[in-house]
């Protein structure tokens, strides 16, 4: 079904790995605002192609087009400036440091204009005010995840399902438009599970855009207002959660492996 102004579209999305074929002429689009999930066997090309639409992955043919701009190759740090970020696991260097300084990384495309601001000396109350600004803004980011009393903690100290709340607000604190999960729920307790959900579905509700591959169904088919069904690298099958569940070669897809 057509989406009048996707935020983001896939066409003939294709990606070789020497012999392998991954991704198989893929297509799809993300409506804006929307919460998408990308669902599908194992082996089916979810991961492939979320590297090659952020940038992971350069693609053997197709094109990626976000904001009605092509970005097909960008790298992730060019894309992040135009607002289309992924979580990543915490790197080892940000394990050493806190939570804190985690989300107070300067947003993508700021840190050359602090660096000019830096040498203008007529501007550096205004560079402090920003300053200030970053760490308000890290703590309310921190506060709206709840992760505010480990602030002080080492990245690397925290449990699993801590560490993907922390790189969930890694990402958001670089002000994006879209933000792609692949299974960020992977090891997270129910209880972290049910908050990163609802924040998810608020920042939602603020406009933001999700794009989520899933293993859990219940998550998939209770949050996703729009779901993506890839099969051998194709898409084999899209709709709201009904048309998906009613959907024999779904079924068959899951079945044969
Ligand atoms: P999914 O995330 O849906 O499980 P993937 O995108 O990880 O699927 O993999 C799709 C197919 O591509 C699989 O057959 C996988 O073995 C293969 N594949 C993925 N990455 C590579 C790679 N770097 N080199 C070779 N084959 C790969
Ligand atoms: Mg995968």
């Amino acid at each position: 079904d057509a989406v009048d102004a996707p935020l983001l579209e896939v066409d003939g999305l294709r990606k070789e790995f020497g012999g392998v074929t991954a991704v198989d002429g893929a297509s799809f689009r993300v409506a804006p605002g929307s919460f998408t999930g990308l669902i599908g066997p194992n082996g089916a090309g979810k991961s492939t192609t979320f590297n090659c639409i952020t940038g992971i992955h350069e693609p053997t043919a197709g094109t990626v087009r976000f904001d009605g701009q092509d970005v097909t190759g960008l790298a992730p740090f060019t894309l992040a400036k135009e607002g289309l970020v992924r979580t990543f696991q915490i790197a080892r260097e940000l394990s050493e440091m806190t939570v804190l300084e985690n989300v107070m990384l300067a947003p993508p495309g700021q840190r050359g204009e602090s660096a000019i601001q830096s040498v203008l000396p007529g501007l550096r109350e205004e560079v402090q005010a920003a300053e200030r600004d970053v760490v308000e803004d890290a703590w309310e980011t921190l506060d709206f995840f709840e992760i505010d009393h480990l602030a002080h903690e080492d990245a690397g100290s925290l449990s699993g399902g801590q560490r993907k709340l922390l790189e969930m607000a890694r990402v958001l604190s670089t002000d994006p438009e879209m933000v792609l999960l692949d299974e960020p729920l992977a090891g997270v307790n129910p209880t972290l599970e049910e908050k990163l959900l609802d924040r998810i579905d608020e920042l939602r509700r603020d406009g933001l855009t999700f794009l989520l591959v899933e293993h859990d169904m219940d998550v998939i088919m209770n949050h996703c207002e729009h779901i993506i069904v890839m099969h051998q690298g194709q898409v084999l099958a899209e709709g709201d959660a009904e048309t998906i569940q009613s959907d024999e070669r779904v079924l068959e897809a899951y079945l044969g492996g």
